[in-house]
């Protein structure tokens, strides 16, 4: 595996690799790799010749008072686990070689990134179409891999790519859990244990809805209304939204007869947990 800081290095490889006819595959992580990040890299290496990860903690999609500093980091970590499931470049860029001084080009997409995340953290996802565009450049990979654990990131990326012609295919892959269903996260680390075992309410209230919808339940106020009574019901969850949208828009829907994503933000403690289910038409 070749273990590669600069963003002119990554692009000379990137070009010999695609006038090579190389397929590329990538992945793009903030690091503190975990075993959802680790099936994404698994399903990379299956379908490309080359596999690219990339460990970067992007600045410009913290806001100023979320956790950019102390966002957990272990790059000698990450290099051993990404060796281990065969990448073959290892991408780790230098924030000051991504954002130089006066850097002043981003990347909005003005639609799916208003709703959900974007109300609560307003310039996150412009922050993440910018890192993802400035890494599709450099990595110009022919396929990317993204986690379902962010749902509204993977529908936001499509869409970029969609309306800036941007030549990769997208590939969200399921969500990684614990055995007891929390979604698995860099974040998790945060957790005191009380905290810890809490926070398993939030897949239990989504496992629930999905429950009632197979029941019949297609009102989303009842089904929501159970979100918010399990978080209610910890000491220490405090939940950001719970909210049921159409999987093409992202606007609510007050009844379920198509594809919906039901999607959770809370807080437990420091920690602020995104979890979402989608489901599908077929299954009503
Ligand atoms: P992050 O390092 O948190 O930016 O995540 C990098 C990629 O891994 C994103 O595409 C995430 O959606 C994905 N990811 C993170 N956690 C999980 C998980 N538990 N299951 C599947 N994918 C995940």
């Amino acid at each position: 595996m070749r273990l590669v800081h600069g963003v002119k290095e990554m692009q000379t490889i990137s070009r010999g690799l695609r006038e090579g006819g190389r397929k590329v595959g990538f992945v793009p992580t903030m690091g503190y790799l975990h075993d959802g990040h680790l099936s994404l890299i698994r399903l990379a290496r299956g379908m490309c010749d080359t596999l690219v990860v990339s460990v970067f903690v992007n600045p410009t999609q913290f806001g100023p008072s979320e956790d950019f500093a102390r966002y957990p980091r272990d790059l000698e970590r990450d290099k051993r686990l990404c060796e281990s499931e065969g990448t073959d470049i290892l991408f780790a860029p230098e924030t000051s070689d991504m954002y130089p001084e006066d850097f002043s080009t981003y990347v909005v997409e003005e639609k799916l990134s208003l709703p959900l995340c974007g109300r609560s953290r307003p310039t996150h996802f412009r922050g993440v179409t910018t890192v993802v565009a400035k890494l599709f450049n450099i990595v110009q990979p022919t396929f990317a891999v993204f986690g379902q654990k962010d749902a509204q990131q993977a529908f936001v990326i499509k869409r970029m790519v969609r309306d800036l012609n941007f030549d990769v295919e997208i590939i969200v892959a399921p969500i990684v859990r614990e055995k007891d269903g929390l979604a698995m996260s860099s974040r998790n680390r945060y957790l005191s244990p009380k905290e810890r075992k809490e926070a398993t309410a939030i897949f239990r209230a989504l496992s629930r809805v999905r429950q009632m919808v197979q029941e019949g339940e297609r009102r989303a106020l009842p089904l929501i209304k159970v979100i918010r009574d399990e978080i209610v019901r910890t000491e220490t969850g405090q939940l950001d939204y719970a909210e049921i949208v159409d999987t093409k828009t992202l606007s609510p829907v007050e009844v379920i007869d198509d594809d919906v994503l039901v999607a959770v933000a809370a807080w437990f403690g420091d920690a602020r947990l995104i979890d979402n289910i989608i489901i599908r038409k077929d299954e009503l």
